[in-house]
């Protein structure tokens, strides 16, 4: 195959998917906004309801401009089908409530999503499905648990927000093993850091109002994969309804075609920070697989491209401290959110774990006094500046290190 059969990824977040609906020489994809889509004569109508012939009928089911955003996330992934959701959560729980039955049992970790967590803890247990969540970072006791029966494993990679790796291409063999579907939610990383479906996964899902949007102005989510999982699961989805606005579709189309470049800017941004961070006395701990000094750093570097915009970190003086540090920054959202161009800074009992207790977070290895920082595309040198200043709010006596 030659160059331009087989783009970069720079090239495909432009151009993928996008010449399909162009409308009288338009350049642009444009927002369909009708509810349902008709025909002349029934023979085409009936054909096209049935999926004989393409076409659309109704917007619950299918969208013009939704399904451009589907095919550019498809072809980043390197998949055969996706389909699309209102939300990250919706893709998570359409999926699971796809693939599950009464009776089977998922294998999963502790630290996967807040929201995630919740349908394992409070939602799949109610219809009889056995919910296995293992140590994040203890491979042979998933493995153990996979040998126990998994009719599907469910990883998040890295996680959220501790940023734990977990090893997709050996854990997705040992599911394999027992004719388990393996799903890996790629919201953190971009298919631009880590590609599942090449390491061995047989789905991909995203919270799109991330880094794929990468703009904080709409939600949405994908799942990507061989099309007749992806068609189970859109037929799910098709008749319970959490159907991608065209829209938001649009919005999230257009951050889309910048995505490489964003996540150069912040896979670059990130470790330059997150070694600011290591070496600065203020600080206690800091979490990032791209630090060298990461438990998880040798596998992090096999199985991704780049180590991606999020972290955490823990300042001595516990939450007091943070109090303090929060307000000071300039350059940073303290908001419930991650992935996009501003900086974004929270904790996780405001933000990724809201959804939990206190006892819950404790269970998943989260101090109260963590500080997630989503980094944006804003000059590194700034970011380290703004954080550096606002290190000197923190009171003397509650960082003087024991
Ligand atoms: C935000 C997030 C979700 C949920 O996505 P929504 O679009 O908010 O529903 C799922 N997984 C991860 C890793 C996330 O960060």
């Amino acid at each position: 195959m030659s160059q331009i059969d087989k783009p970069s990824l720079s090239t495909m977040s432009v151009w993928a998917g996008e010449d399909s609906l162009l409308w009288q020489g338009a350049t642009q994809v444009p927002v369909v906004h009708s509810v349902s889509f008709g025909y002349e004569d029934i023979e085409t109508w009936q054909e096209v309801a049935l999926g004989k012939k393409s076409g659309h009928i109704y917007g619950r089911n299918t969208n013009p401009t939704v399904a451009v955003f589907e095919d550019k996330i498809r072809q980043l992934e390197g998949a055969e089908a996706a389909t699309s959701f209102a939300t990250g959560m919706a893709a998570i729980s359409n999926t699971l409530f796809t693939l599950l039955s009464p009776g089977e049992r998922v294998v999963s970790v502790k630290d996967t999503y807040g929201g995630t967590n919740k349908i394992f803890l409070e939602f799949l247990p109610r219809f009889q499905v056995e919910v296995a969540l293992c140590e994040t970072t203890d491979t042979e006791a998933i493995e153990a648990a996979i040998e126990q029966g998994c009719k599907v494993l469910y990883l998040e990679t890295p996680t959220n927000p501790t940023l734990k790796v977990l090893d997709i291409a050996r854990l997705s063999e040992a599911a394999h093993r027992q004719g388990a579907v393996v799903v890996v939610d790629n919201t953190i990383a971009t298919p631009i850091n880590q590609k599942p479906l090449a390491l061995g996964a047989d789905l991909v899902l995203h919270s799109a109002t991330k880094f794929l949007g990468g703009h904080a102005d709409a939600l949405g989510g994908i799942v990507c994969g061989a099309k007749p999982l992806i068609e189970k699961i859109y037929h799910y989805r098709e008749i319970t309804g959490a159907t991608l606005d065209p829209m938001a579709a649009y919005l999230l189309l257009r951050g889309t075609k910048t995505l490489n470049l964003r996540i150069r800017q912040q896979n670059e941004s990130a470790l330059r920070i997150a070694q600011y961070l290591q070496a600065h006395p203020a600080v206690s701990q800091v979490f990032y697989p791209g630090l060298e000094t990461n438990e998880q750093y040798a596998l992090a570097k096999r199985q991704m491209q780049g180590f991606g915009g999020l972290m955490s970190f823990a300042l001595h003086g516990g939450f007091e401290a943070v109090r303090a540090f929060i307000p000071r920054l300039r350059y940073a959202h303290r908001a419930a959110n991650l992935g996009a161009v501003e900086t974004i800074v929270g904790v996780p009992a405001t933000t990724s774990h809201v959804e939990s207790t206190q006892q819950e977070r404790q269970a998943m290895g989260i101090p109260e006094s963590l500080i997630r920082y989503s980094v944006g595309i804003e000059d590194t040198d700034d970011l380290i500046a703004d954080i550096e200043q606002a290190f000197t709010a923190i009171p003397q006596r509650l960082s003087s290190r024991s």
